[in-house]
């Protein structure tokens, strides 16, 4: 994943992201299923997931926002 002017961006697309699937061990983000799917099969991210308790996960990078 890259940061540019503070930003996320999908590793796959370059899209910036406010949310999405984020890989622990190299700091890579992916907008969407479709995205993530460029680098491995959705078998491979459930088993790095391991049920939420992995090193992938469905997160989000959106600013904080005062409420
Ligand atoms: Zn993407």
């Amino acid at each position: 994943m890259e940061m540019k002017s503070g930003k996320w961006l999908c590793s796959s697309c370059k899209k910036p992201l406010e949310e999405g699937y984020y890989f622990e061990t190299d700091a890579t983000g992916y907008c969407s299923k479709a995205c993530l799917s460029h680098k491995m099969s959705w078998d491979e991210y459930l088993a790095i997931h391991d049920d939420g308790n992995g090193d992938a996960y469905w997160t989000s990078w959106s600013r904080s926002k005062t409420s």
